[in-house]
Protein backbone atom coordinates (compact mmCIF):
# COMPACT_ATOMS: atom_id res chain seq x y z
CA UNK A 1 0.00 0.00 0.00
CA UNK A 2 1.51 3.40 -0.61
CA UNK A 3 2.30 5.61 1.82
CA UNK A 4 -0.83 7.59 2.79
CA UNK A 5 0.56 10.42 5.52
CA UNK A 6 0.93 13.54 3.90
CA UNK A 7 2.77 16.27 5.40
CA UNK A 8 0.75 19.70 5.31
CA UNK A 9 2.76 23.19 5.54
CA UNK A 10 0.20 25.42 7.55
CA UNK A 11 1.14 24.89 10.37
CA UNK A 12 5.11 24.98 10.65
CA UNK A 13 7.44 25.44 13.55
CA UNK A 14 7.99 29.23 14.07
CA UNK A 15 10.87 31.41 15.57
CA UNK A 16 8.59 34.22 16.59
CA UNK A 17 4.78 32.92 17.67
CA UNK A 18 3.40 36.55 16.94
CA UNK A 19 5.28 36.20 13.16
CA UNK A 20 3.47 33.52 11.05
CA UNK A 21 6.17 34.02 8.24
CA UNK A 22 9.40 33.13 10.51
CA UNK A 23 9.28 29.62 9.94
CA UNK A 24 11.97 27.69 12.11
CA UNK A 25 13.78 26.31 8.71
CA UNK A 26 15.98 24.20 11.12
CA UNK A 27 13.68 22.62 13.03
CA UNK A 28 11.55 22.02 9.56
CA UNK A 29 14.60 20.10 7.78
CA UNK A 30 14.54 18.03 10.40
CA UNK A 31 11.00 17.04 10.33
CA UNK A 32 11.26 17.14 6.36
CA UNK A 33 14.13 14.52 6.93
CA UNK A 34 12.36 12.33 9.18
CA UNK A 35 9.49 12.21 6.89
CA UNK A 36 11.42 11.28 3.68
CA UNK A 37 13.74 8.80 5.19
CA UNK A 38 10.55 6.90 6.45
CA UNK A 39 9.46 6.75 2.73
CA UNK A 40 6.85 9.39 2.70
CA UNK A 41 6.87 11.88 -0.12
CA UNK A 42 3.52 14.12 -0.43
CA UNK A 43 3.96 18.01 0.68
CA UNK A 44 0.94 20.07 0.40
CA UNK A 45 1.31 24.32 0.79
CA UNK A 46 -0.86 27.63 -0.56
CA UNK A 47 0.07 31.10 -1.29
CA UNK A 48 -2.01 31.90 1.91
CA UNK A 49 -0.12 29.45 4.51
CA UNK A 50 2.28 31.72 6.67
CA UNK A 51 1.53 34.37 4.00
CA UNK A 52 3.69 33.10 1.56
CA UNK A 53 6.55 31.98 3.65
CA UNK A 54 5.08 28.27 3.77
CA UNK A 55 5.60 28.19 0.01
CA UNK A 56 9.40 29.50 0.15
CA UNK A 57 10.32 27.32 2.90
CA UNK A 58 9.11 24.30 1.11
CA UNK A 59 12.15 25.92 -1.57
CA UNK A 60 14.36 26.33 1.16
CA UNK A 61 14.12 22.88 3.46
CA UNK A 62 12.88 20.65 0.22
CA UNK A 63 13.21 21.91 -3.28
CA UNK A 64 16.91 22.96 -2.93
CA UNK A 65 17.86 19.71 -0.64
CA UNK A 66 16.20 16.59 -2.17
CA UNK A 67 16.88 15.72 -5.77
CA UNK A 68 13.15 15.78 -7.91
CA UNK A 69 12.11 12.86 -8.12
CA UNK A 70 12.18 12.21 -4.04
CA UNK A 71 9.10 14.36 -2.90
CA UNK A 72 5.65 14.99 -4.47
CA UNK A 73 4.42 18.40 -4.35
CA UNK A 74 0.75 20.10 -4.35
CA UNK A 75 0.28 23.70 -4.05
CA UNK A 76 -3.36 25.57 -5.33
CA UNK A 77 -4.42 28.57 -7.24
CA UNK A 78 -6.25 30.68 -4.72
CA UNK A 79 -8.22 32.95 -6.14
CA UNK A 80 -10.03 34.68 -3.09
CA UNK A 81 -8.42 38.26 -4.28
CA UNK A 82 -8.66 38.27 -7.79
CA UNK A 83 -11.22 39.80 -9.59
CA UNK A 84 -10.09 39.76 -13.10
CA UNK A 85 -8.42 36.82 -15.63
CA UNK A 86 -5.34 38.12 -15.84
CA UNK A 87 -4.53 38.04 -12.06
CA UNK A 88 -4.13 33.88 -12.74
CA UNK A 89 -1.39 33.70 -15.11
CA UNK A 90 0.97 35.72 -12.98
CA UNK A 91 0.18 34.26 -9.61
CA UNK A 92 1.11 30.79 -10.86
CA UNK A 93 4.52 31.93 -12.36
CA UNK A 94 4.88 33.68 -8.55
CA UNK A 95 4.06 30.83 -7.45
CA UNK A 96 6.57 28.09 -8.71
CA UNK A 97 9.67 30.82 -8.60
CA UNK A 98 8.08 30.55 -4.77
CA UNK A 99 8.46 26.66 -4.68
CA UNK A 100 11.55 26.12 -6.45
CA UNK A 101 10.03 23.82 -8.95
CA UNK A 102 9.48 23.49 -12.48
CA UNK A 103 6.37 21.11 -12.22
CA UNK A 104 4.01 20.69 -9.67
CA UNK A 105 2.59 17.26 -9.04
CA UNK A 106 -0.80 18.69 -8.13
CA UNK A 107 -2.05 21.67 -8.65
CA UNK A 108 -5.78 22.25 -7.05
CA UNK A 109 -8.17 25.24 -7.22
CA UNK A 110 -8.40 26.44 -3.96
CA UNK A 111 -11.45 26.06 -1.43
CA UNK A 112 -13.97 25.66 -4.20
CA UNK A 113 -17.51 26.24 -3.31
CA UNK A 114 -20.44 27.27 -4.82
CA UNK A 115 -19.70 31.05 -5.18
CA UNK A 116 -16.16 30.45 -5.81
CA UNK A 117 -16.50 27.70 -8.47
CA UNK A 118 -18.68 30.61 -10.67
CA UNK A 119 -15.80 32.96 -9.98
CA UNK A 120 -13.14 30.07 -11.07
CA UNK A 121 -15.21 29.71 -14.15
CA UNK A 122 -15.23 33.30 -14.69
CA UNK A 123 -11.55 33.93 -14.44
CA UNK A 124 -11.08 30.93 -16.89
CA UNK A 125 -9.44 29.24 -13.91
CA UNK A 126 -10.62 25.70 -15.23
CA UNK A 127 -9.03 25.88 -18.65
CA UNK A 128 -5.97 27.63 -17.21
CA UNK A 129 -5.01 24.93 -15.28
CA UNK A 130 -5.74 22.45 -18.15
CA UNK A 131 -3.72 24.72 -20.23
CA UNK A 132 -0.19 24.00 -17.87
CA UNK A 133 -0.91 20.59 -17.10
CA UNK A 134 -0.71 20.50 -21.43
CA UNK A 135 2.84 22.62 -21.38
CA UNK A 136 4.14 20.16 -18.67
CA UNK A 137 3.65 22.94 -15.22
CA UNK A 138 1.64 20.28 -13.60
CA UNK A 139 0.89 16.82 -13.52
CA UNK A 140 -2.89 16.41 -12.16
CA UNK A 141 -5.56 18.88 -11.43
CA UNK A 142 -8.36 19.28 -8.87
CA UNK A 143 -9.98 21.04 -5.98
CA UNK A 144 -10.28 21.81 -2.58
CA UNK A 145 -14.22 22.26 -1.76
CA UNK A 146 -15.93 23.32 1.20
CA UNK A 147 -19.64 22.86 0.45
CA UNK A 148 -22.24 20.31 0.37
CA UNK A 149 -22.36 17.04 -1.53
CA UNK A 150 -24.69 18.33 -4.08
CA UNK A 151 -22.86 21.21 -4.76
CA UNK A 152 -19.47 18.97 -5.60
CA UNK A 153 -21.90 16.34 -7.59
CA UNK A 154 -22.70 19.39 -9.64
CA UNK A 155 -19.09 20.58 -10.23
CA UNK A 156 -17.43 17.17 -10.98
CA UNK A 157 -20.49 16.74 -13.49
CA UNK A 158 -19.61 19.58 -15.41
CA UNK A 159 -15.71 19.38 -14.46
CA UNK A 160 -15.05 15.98 -15.29
CA UNK A 161 -11.26 16.88 -16.29
CA UNK A 162 -11.15 17.89 -12.74
CA UNK A 163 -8.63 14.03 -11.30
CA UNK A 164 -8.48 14.98 -7.39
CA UNK A 165 -11.10 16.19 -5.28
CA UNK A 166 -9.62 17.73 -1.61
CA UNK A 167 -12.37 17.09 0.99
CA UNK A 168 -12.49 18.02 4.97
CA UNK A 169 -13.02 14.38 6.00
CA UNK A 170 -12.91 13.36 9.69
CA UNK A 171 -14.77 10.75 11.86
CA UNK A 172 -16.99 13.61 13.97
CA UNK A 173 -18.21 14.94 10.42
CA UNK A 174 -18.61 12.09 8.64
CA UNK A 175 -22.28 12.39 9.31
CA UNK A 176 -22.91 16.46 10.09
CA UNK A 177 -25.77 18.45 7.92
CA UNK A 178 -23.17 21.07 7.32
CA UNK A 179 -19.37 19.46 6.31
CA UNK A 180 -21.04 15.97 4.97
CA UNK A 181 -18.39 14.23 5.04
CA UNK A 182 -19.49 10.69 4.24
CA UNK A 183 -21.98 12.35 1.53
CA UNK A 184 -18.60 14.09 -0.25
CA UNK A 185 -16.78 10.94 0.13
CA UNK A 186 -19.49 9.14 -1.72
CA UNK A 187 -20.15 11.65 -4.40
CA UNK A 188 -16.76 11.27 -5.49
CA UNK A 189 -16.38 7.29 -5.34
CA UNK A 190 -19.57 7.77 -7.67
CA UNK A 191 -17.13 9.85 -9.63
CA UNK A 192 -14.31 7.75 -9.86
CA UNK A 193 -12.08 11.04 -8.11
CA UNK A 194 -9.23 9.84 -5.66
CA UNK A 195 -9.89 11.95 -2.38
CA UNK A 196 -6.51 14.21 -0.83
CA UNK A 197 -7.75 14.33 2.97
CA UNK A 198 -7.34 17.81 4.80
CA UNK A 199 -8.33 18.37 8.44
CA UNK A 200 -8.43 14.74 9.55
CA UNK A 201 -8.03 15.98 13.38
CA UNK A 202 -10.45 18.69 12.54
CA UNK A 203 -7.90 21.32 13.27
CA UNK A 204 -6.55 19.65 15.97
CA UNK A 205 -9.43 19.25 17.82
CA UNK A 206 -10.01 15.70 17.70
CA UNK A 207 -6.24 15.32 18.93
CA UNK A 208 -7.31 16.31 22.25
CA UNK A 209 -10.88 14.27 22.80
CA UNK A 210 -13.13 14.23 25.74
CA UNK A 211 -11.70 12.08 28.88
CA UNK A 212 -14.62 9.24 28.24
CA UNK A 213 -13.78 9.05 24.99
CA UNK A 214 -10.16 9.12 25.60
CA UNK A 215 -10.47 6.19 27.85
CA UNK A 216 -12.53 3.86 25.63
CA UNK A 217 -9.20 4.57 22.61
CA UNK A 218 -6.53 4.21 25.23
CA UNK A 219 -8.62 0.29 26.34
CA UNK A 220 -8.76 -0.45 22.81
CA UNK A 221 -4.77 0.18 21.99
CA UNK A 222 -3.05 1.59 25.42
CA UNK A 223 -0.01 2.99 23.26
CA UNK A 224 -1.71 5.17 20.27
CA UNK A 225 -2.61 8.72 20.67
CA UNK A 226 -5.82 10.54 19.72
CA UNK A 227 -5.15 11.93 16.72
CA UNK A 228 -3.91 8.60 15.91
CA UNK A 229 -7.39 7.49 15.71
CA UNK A 230 -9.01 10.44 13.34
CA UNK A 231 -5.67 10.05 10.89
CA UNK A 232 -5.77 6.54 10.91
CA UNK A 233 -10.33 6.78 10.46
CA UNK A 234 -9.71 8.92 7.38
CA UNK A 235 -6.55 6.83 5.77
CA UNK A 236 -8.86 3.94 6.11
CA UNK A 237 -11.23 5.15 3.13
CA UNK A 238 -10.44 3.14 0.09
CA UNK A 239 -10.53 5.94 -2.19
CA UNK A 240 -8.54 7.97 0.14
CA UNK A 241 -5.03 8.17 -1.44
CA UNK A 242 -3.36 11.11 0.99
CA UNK A 243 -4.24 12.49 4.56
CA UNK A 244 -2.90 15.68 5.36
CA UNK A 245 -1.31 16.18 8.76
CA UNK A 246 -0.27 20.03 9.41
CA UNK A 247 2.34 18.71 11.48
CA UNK A 248 4.40 21.58 13.79
CA UNK A 249 6.21 19.84 15.64
CA UNK A 250 8.95 16.51 15.41
CA UNK A 251 6.79 14.98 18.21
CA UNK A 252 4.29 15.11 16.24
CA UNK A 253 5.64 14.03 13.27
CA UNK A 254 7.02 10.85 15.10
CA UNK A 255 3.38 10.37 16.47
CA UNK A 256 2.76 10.10 13.00
CA UNK A 257 5.21 8.33 11.69
CA UNK A 258 4.74 5.68 13.93
CA UNK A 259 1.32 4.79 13.34
CA UNK A 260 1.50 5.57 9.34
CA UNK A 261 4.38 3.62 8.40
CA UNK A 262 3.43 0.74 8.58
CA UNK A 263 -0.73 1.46 8.09
CA UNK A 264 -3.37 -0.77 7.77
CA UNK A 265 -7.08 0.53 8.16
CA UNK A 266 -8.88 -0.04 11.38
CA UNK A 267 -10.65 -3.33 11.86
CA UNK A 268 -14.76 -3.57 12.80
CA UNK A 269 -13.74 -3.07 16.27
CA UNK A 270 -11.25 -0.44 15.91
CA UNK A 271 -14.21 1.52 13.89
CA UNK A 272 -16.42 0.62 16.73
CA UNK A 273 -14.53 2.44 18.80
CA UNK A 274 -14.42 5.17 16.61
CA UNK A 275 -18.33 5.65 16.57
CA UNK A 276 -18.88 4.95 19.91
CA UNK A 277 -16.19 8.28 20.30
CA UNK A 278 -17.62 10.16 18.23
CA UNK A 279 -21.39 9.94 20.05
CA UNK A 280 -19.78 10.84 22.79
CA UNK A 281 -17.81 13.58 21.44
CA UNK A 282 -21.08 14.48 19.42
CA UNK A 283 -23.35 14.19 22.84
CA UNK A 284 -20.65 17.36 24.74
CA UNK A 285 -22.35 19.37 22.18
CA UNK A 286 -24.58 21.91 24.34
CA UNK A 287 -26.97 22.77 21.49
CA UNK A 288 -28.30 20.39 19.03
CA UNK A 289 -28.32 23.17 16.03
CA UNK A 290 -28.19 21.50 12.81
CA UNK A 291 -26.92 24.46 11.30
CA UNK A 292 -30.02 24.68 8.38
CA UNK A 293 -30.05 27.94 8.79
CA UNK A 294 -33.31 28.73 8.64
CA UNK A 295 -33.39 31.26 11.75
CA UNK A 296 -30.96 33.34 10.10
CA UNK A 297 -32.51 34.87 6.72
CA UNK A 298 -35.91 37.12 8.85
CA UNK A 299 -33.07 38.21 11.96
CA UNK A 300 -33.16 42.24 11.90
CA UNK A 301 -30.31 42.37 13.83
CA UNK A 302 -27.94 39.98 11.05
CA UNK A 303 -26.64 37.57 13.87
CA UNK A 304 -25.18 34.70 12.75
CA UNK A 305 -27.13 31.84 14.79
CA UNK A 306 -25.97 29.05 13.70
CA UNK A 307 -22.02 29.82 13.50
CA UNK A 308 -22.50 31.26 16.92
CA UNK A 309 -23.98 27.82 18.16
CA UNK A 310 -20.67 26.37 16.66
CA UNK A 311 -18.68 27.52 18.58
CA UNK A 312 -20.32 27.43 21.64
CA UNK A 313 -20.49 23.81 21.19
CA UNK A 314 -16.95 23.47 20.30
CA UNK A 315 -15.97 25.30 23.56
CA UNK A 316 -18.35 22.89 25.36
CA UNK A 317 -16.99 19.40 23.04
CA UNK A 318 -13.16 20.70 23.85
CA UNK A 319 -12.72 23.14 26.26
CA UNK A 320 -10.50 25.73 27.00
CA UNK A 321 -8.21 25.41 24.01
CA UNK A 322 -10.22 26.24 21.51
CA UNK A 323 -11.55 29.03 23.68
CA UNK A 324 -8.93 31.47 22.32
CA UNK A 325 -10.18 30.23 18.50
CA UNK A 326 -13.49 31.12 18.97
CA UNK A 327 -13.38 34.02 20.11
CA UNK A 328 -10.92 35.25 17.33
CA UNK A 329 -13.40 33.70 14.66
CA UNK A 330 -16.41 35.30 16.73
CA UNK A 331 -14.32 38.86 16.57
CA UNK A 332 -13.84 38.61 12.82
CA UNK A 333 -17.60 37.73 12.04
CA UNK A 334 -18.94 40.47 14.37
CA UNK A 335 -16.21 42.95 13.35
CA UNK A 336 -14.93 42.56 9.90
CA UNK A 337 -17.78 40.75 8.25
CA UNK A 338 -20.33 42.66 9.83
CA UNK A 339 -22.56 40.42 11.39
CA UNK A 340 -24.60 41.43 14.61
CA UNK A 341 -23.43 39.98 18.21
CA UNK A 342 -25.10 37.56 20.06
CA UNK A 343 -25.28 40.42 22.80
CA UNK A 344 -27.27 42.66 20.20
CA UNK A 345 -30.58 40.11 19.89
CA UNK A 346 -33.60 42.38 20.27
CA UNK A 347 -35.66 39.06 21.29
CA UNK A 348 -38.25 39.50 18.52
CA UNK A 349 -38.83 36.01 18.02
CA UNK A 350 -38.19 35.64 14.22
CA UNK A 351 -35.92 32.98 14.50
CA UNK A 352 -37.48 30.69 17.09
CA UNK A 353 -40.03 30.32 15.25
CA UNK A 354 -38.84 29.38 11.85
CA UNK A 355 -36.55 26.70 13.98
CA UNK A 356 -37.27 23.01 13.43
CA UNK A 357 -35.52 22.06 16.28
CA UNK A 358 -37.94 23.96 18.39
CA UNK A 359 -34.31 25.65 20.06
CA UNK A 360 -34.36 28.26 22.54
CA UNK A 361 -32.45 30.23 20.53
CA UNK A 362 -32.78 33.85 22.27
CA UNK A 363 -31.64 32.15 25.66
CA UNK A 364 -28.32 30.04 23.57
CA UNK A 365 -27.82 33.95 22.51
CA UNK A 366 -26.95 34.91 25.99
CA UNK A 367 -24.70 31.75 26.60
CA UNK A 368 -23.15 32.56 23.65
CA UNK A 369 -22.81 36.11 24.58
CA UNK A 370 -21.55 35.13 27.75
CA UNK A 371 -18.61 33.00 26.68
CA UNK A 372 -17.47 35.14 23.36
CA UNK A 373 -17.54 38.65 23.95
S1 LIG B 1 -34.85 37.03 18.40
FE1 LIG B 1 -32.80 37.87 18.19
S2 LIG B 1 -31.71 36.41 16.97
FE2 LIG B 1 -33.85 35.94 16.74
S3 LIG B 1 -34.45 37.01 14.89
FE3 LIG B 1 -34.88 38.38 16.60
S4 LIG B 1 -33.06 39.62 16.84
FE4 LIG B 1 -32.52 37.89 15.54
S1 LIG C 1 -33.21 27.20 12.57
FE1 LIG C 1 -32.64 26.24 14.51
S2 LIG C 1 -31.53 24.38 13.92
FE2 LIG C 1 -31.64 25.70 12.09
S3 LIG C 1 -29.74 26.88 12.16
FE3 LIG C 1 -31.28 28.10 13.22
S4 LIG C 1 -31.06 27.55 15.37
FE4 LIG C 1 -30.01 25.99 14.19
Amino acid sequence: MSKKLAFGLMRLPLLDPADTTSIDHETLNGMVDRFLAEGFTYFDTAAPYHRKASEAAFRECVAKRYPRDAYTITSKLSMFSMKEPEEVAPFFDEQMERLGVDCLDYYLLHALDKDECAKAERLGAFDFVLQKKAEGKIRHVGFSFHDTADVLDDILTRHPEMEYVQLQLNYIDWDSDNVQSRKCYETCVKHGKPVLVMEPVKGGRLANVPEEAEALMRQAAPGLSDASWAIRFAASQENVVHVLSGMSTLEQMEDNISYMRDFHPLTEAERDVVRKAAEIIQSKAYISCTGCKYCVDGCPQKIAIPTYFKLVNEYSQYGEPVLGRAKDRYNQLTGKEGMGKASECVKCGQCESHCPQHLPVTRYLEDAARILE
